[in-house]
């Protein structure tokens, strides 16, 4: 059967992948999902082989189905080349036990580069295949790495135009910067007053305005998404799990056919998604472990079956995991309820009216892979400094929380099943809660002060990302309410 995209709530099907790209998320609320997950072609011995980027090809082929082999080849090797600052793309090192899948080597040190740096060529892609007429405008909601990176892919692409909403004081003090410094003719950044949620629930709400949507037609503008929604971010973050895997096989780590288990620190739900998409293709995947850090809302889901919202939303120091509206999550119920798009639907609307849904006996069955942790702020530090002292491996607050959460799941269960920890950042993004918790100590010293202290810490060089915005100018200094954002939207593009 030729694959195609429908939407996890049943208002939309038999859309091409570039057709599901340009849209982002269906016009019902709904996420796209392929109508089925294509098993890989090639073997294990044959992707071991593989440059990251011949793996990619060999991944994201199977899902883009109305690329030509040239059009996506063409889009792998712009987005993978030497905006990575290593040949090998997410370098794997192996300390205290673990593997961890360095995904930060992209242009904005976390690993929301790994797919967006794609998605401008994606969509660009797509555009073309379609004919569309319009200028492209991406919106999006961001807990501090997606806004970024997408800005970096997006600036000053031809027929794009680009708007991020960030949470005012809910990002680190280097994220912020970033943002507000980034440069391109085509990019807007916007302070929301609010958290992560608000900014991810206005979005939404912008692209279900049906009204805005035609004012926005009417001047030659289309919405689309740049968040983890959007089946083109979902994807090329396949290919890295499925290149960890032949990596390990190829280093001798592991036999071929040997089980893995993977750890992510996990906030929109997508990075893990991948992981089990992975499995899904034919990747020996034993247990997903979703690491959450005090917004718990996935462990407590994991546990008993039951997404609760309602609850005090907490700032940590793994800022990009403060979510407490897992977004992807959609995807994995949809397929746990055998892709009944009416139970699914049910159920989100249940979420949002309610704030809660609890699934069945037998979705929780499907979910069986998944293991739920949490680490506290304190576990988190502690985890740090462990790591740092035992290995001289400095690891970020994300990686953090993912590789407290797998060693307390080590000790629990006694499973020494080899284990990917997906890295999500570079410590210098964080670099003053990393310094804090390696001292065992907070200190008044501003951020570059702790960037310069994790360097003679870590003998790693600073990253380039990091000595730009060092003495950057602020180009954006917009704020709004988040009642505000669709008419901020409005004033950004002159309507
Ligand atoms: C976005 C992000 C996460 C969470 O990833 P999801 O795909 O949203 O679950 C974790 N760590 C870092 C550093 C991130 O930027």
């Amino acid at each position: 059967m030729k694959l195609s995209y429908q939407s996890t709530r049943g208002g939309e099907s038999g859309l091409t992948a570039s057709q599901a790209i340009l849209k982002g998320l269906a016009d019902d609320g709904g996420l796209f999902m392929p109508t089925q997950i294509p098993k890989l072609e090639a073997s294990i011995e044959e992707l071991a082989g593989m440059t990251y980027q011949e793996t990619a090809y060999q991944v994201m082929k199977l899902f883009l189905t109305d690329f030509t082999e040239e059009e996506l080849r063409f889009c792998i090797n712009h987005a993978y080349d030497e905006k990575f600052d290593t040949e090998e793309i997410v370098p794997l090192v192996k300390a205290d036990g673990a593997y961890y899948l360095e995904l930060f080597h992209g242009s904005t040190i976390a690993f929301k580069d790994m797919a967006l740096s794609i998605l401008p060529y994606l969509m660009t892609t797509s555009a073309k295949k379609n004919h569309v007429e319009n200028e492209i405008v991406i919106l999006t909601a961001t807990s501090g790495d997606t806004g970024k990176a997408a800005m970096a892919g997006f600036a000053d692409v031809p027929g794009t135009r680009i708007i991020v909403f960030y949470p005012k004081g809910g990002v680190s003090r280097v994220q912020e910067l970033q943002m507000v410094t980034q440069k391109g003719d085509n990019t807007a950044v916007v302070a929301i007053h609010g958290n992560f949620d608000d900014a991810q629930t206005g979005v939404k709400k912008i692209f279900g305005d049906k009204a805005f949507g035609e004012k926005l037609a009417a001047k030659g503008f289309q919405l689309s998404s740049a968040n983890s929604i959007n089946i083109g971010r979902l994807v090329p973050q396949v290919v890295y799990y499925v290149y960890a895997y032949a990596k390990l096989v190829k280093n001798g780590e592991i036999k071929n056919g040997d089980l893995i288990n993977i750890t992510v620190p996990t906030g929109n739900f997508g990075n893990i998604l991948a992981a089990y998409f992975a499995k899904q293709m034919g990747i020996p995947v034993k247990t997903l472990i979703c690491a959450s850090n005090d917004n718990k809302v996935l462990y407590d889901f994991f546990q008993t079956g039951t997404y609760d919202k309602k609850r005090e939303f907490i700032l940590t120091s793994s800022p990009s995991m403060d979510i407490l509206i897992s977004s992807n999550l959609e995807r994995l119920i949809y397929l746990s309820t055998g892709c009944d798009a009416g139970a699914d639907r049910a159920l989100m609307e249940a979420l949002g009216s309610r704030g809660d849904y609890t699934v069945t006996e037998q979705m929780k069955a499907v979910m069986k892979d998944f293991v739920g942790g949490f680490a506290t702020e304190e576990e988190n530090w502690a985890e740090i400094r462990k790591v740092y002292e035992d290995t001289g491996y400095v690891i970020d607050t994300h990686t953090g929380v993912a590789s407290a959460v797998y060693r307390a799941y080590r000790e629990r269960t006694g499973d020494n099943t080899p284990t990917v920890i997906a890295s999500t950042a570079s410590p210098y993004k964080f670099s003053h809660s990393v310094m804090k918790a390696i001292r065992g100590a907070d200190s008044a010293e501003d951020e570059f002060a702790s960037i310069d202290e994790l360097c003679r810490t870590s003998g790693v060089k600073i990253p380039a990302a990091v000595e730009e915005i060092r003495n950057a100018p602020v180009r954006h200094n917009r704020e709004c309410d988040a009642a505000d954002m669709e008419k901020t939207v409005g004033e950004i593009l002159g309507l």
